[in-house]
């Protein structure tokens, strides 16, 4: 089981403890270099598992001459082998070589049990100060004198020293061990919370879509529901118009004064239920994107005469002046002409309804240009890599009751009314802004608004040429 799948628990119960988990074999080869450094004695960690893990000696002389030796090399290659393979449980064992050398393996325990042990050695003991017939006799070619000037020339360690040796060395991989268990347990239950906060923000968001496709499918079910409701009532509205007319004409009689008063109310609330029934079957259109834009060379003096002509009666109704003026040489603007009425009258009507008695509504068009592509306008990267198109600015100000500041960023959002209890004292349904800026965009067009409540509004619509 690799570090990063085990279970904090297993590590917590010290189950799967390896001394090369929690250590690495650059800090085993780094106190190890330090001891050699220190006492000149090598030294070897080795794993649980019989790996060598860190390694640091210098061949001593006497290895090397008996290494050139054929049964020396023999016995040197017999005797490492047996010393790597030596498991001592609590106690260590000193292994002695046929040289007369010795190497001691001292057991590494951790929580009680086996994790590796340590080898010091070879280095001869100095009480043995006989050079053992082992040596002399290991291969019919040792050279006796060599042979004892080289062993004279081993390491030698008395042995309470190499006791204490082995046990600062022992003291000082349990310390290393310790703590690095510890941070390896440390990091482990950070992982382990981490996956766990992982799981579960992966469950709150697993709930989050499902709630939004059912929300996404709820709205498209108000929307089919809009769409055929608006559908339905707008044709035999179309009727009550037609018919309404037709008594307004006198094709059924001659009408009383009174009659035709009445006759005019009826007309006048139709159109504005027409009207509204309308803006919810565009809303259908635009978000299922199937309203069509047709374009074709718009002329804005007429189009701004249209609008003002289409928003005069509620106008003169309520005593606001609605001046329209085209301001500079217009560029030739192409553009849907019906959609581009209905952006402007959506707009201009609102500045009449939010504008009270004596105030004054401008729409205004006047040439611009907009760039593309450069980030910001103006500045020596616009300069370098935007491209300026020519556009119409439509610019409809008010000296109404303006938009909060807050409510600003919300305008545009369908259904949305500032004043949107039951007691509002202005009509409509919180569509037109939200088609406007639908329609600005299928004409590649921006729409901005500032706002100061009480003073008034400015909605400025950039349609590039
Ligand atoms: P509505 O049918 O309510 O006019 P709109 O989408 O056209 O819906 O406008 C949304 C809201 O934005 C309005 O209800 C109103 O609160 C605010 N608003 C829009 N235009 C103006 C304006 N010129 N002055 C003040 N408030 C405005």
């Amino acid at each position: 089981m690799s570090a990063e799948t085990q279970d904090p628990a297993d590590i917590l119960m010290g189950d799967v403890i390896r001394l090369e988990q929690v250590v690495s074999r650059e800090s085993l080869t780094k106190i190890c270099q330090s001891f050699f450094e220190l006492f000149r004695l090598p030294v070897r960690v080795i794993s649980y598992d019989g790996d060598l893990l860190a390694d640091v000696h210098q061949e001593q002389e006497l290895c090397r001459y008996l290494n050139q030796l054929p049964n020396g090399q023999a016995a040197c290659t017999s005797t490492v082998g047996q010393v790597r393979h030596i498991e001592p449980e609590r106690t260590p064992i000193i292994h002695p070589c046929f040289t007369g050398a010795v190497y001691r393996v001292v057991p590494l325990e951790y929580q009680g049990r086996s994790v590796g042990r340590f080898v010091i050695g070879p280095y001869v003991p100095v009480e043995d100060k006989e050079v053992p017939q082992t040596l002399l006799v290991v291969d019919p070619d040792v050279n006796a004198e060599t042979a004892s000037a080289a062993h004279a020339r081993m390491p030698r360690v008395r042995k309470e020293i190499a006791d204490q040796l082995a046990a600062h060395m022992q003291r000082v991989l349990d310390l290393l061990l310790f703590s690095g268990h510890r941070a390896q347990l440390a990091s482990t239950m950070q992982i382990a919370n981490v996956r766990e906060n992982y799981r579960e923000l992966a469950q709150k968001t697993e709930k989050l879509e499902t709630a939004y496709e059912e929300l996404k499918q709820l709205d498209k079910l108000k929307s089919n529901f809009l769409a055929t409701v608006s559908h339905e009532l707008r044709t035999p509205l179309t009727s009550i118009i037609g018919y309404a007319e037709m008594l307004e004409s006198g094709q059924a009689g001659d009408l009383a004064p009174e009659q035709g008063d009445l006759l005019k109310t009826i007309r006048s609330k139709a159109d504005q239920l027409l009207h509204m029934i309308s803006d919810l079957l565009d809303l259908g259109r635009l978000e299922a994107e199937t309203l069509t834009i047709t374009k074709e060379p718009i002329d804005v003096s007429a189009l701004l005469a249209d609008v003002e002509s289409t928003v005069a009666p509620a106008a003169a109704k309520k005593g606001v002046k609605v001046d329209i003026q085209v301001q500079g040489e217009m560029p030739r603007l192409n553009g849907d002409p019906m959609r581009l009425k209905q952006i402007l009258v959506n707009l201009t009507d609102n500045a009449v309804k939010f504008t009270p008695e004596g105030g004054t509504v401008e729409l205004i068009a006047e040439p611009t240009e907009v760039h593309s592509g450069g980030g910001a306008a103006g500045g020596f990267g616009t300069a370098m890599f935007s491209s300026s198109k020519q556009a119409v600015a439509f610019v409809v100000r008010d000296s109404g009751i303006g938009i909060p500041e807050e409510a600003l960023p919300k305008i545009f959002d369908a259904f949305y009314q500032v004043d949107g209890g039951a007691t509002r004292q202005h009509g409509g349904a919180g569509l037109g802004l939200s088609i406007a800026k639908q329609l600005v965009d299928a004409h590649e067009g921006s729409i901005e608004v500032q706002s100061t409540v009480d003073q008034g509004t400015i909605f400025v619509v950039t349609i590039p040429v």
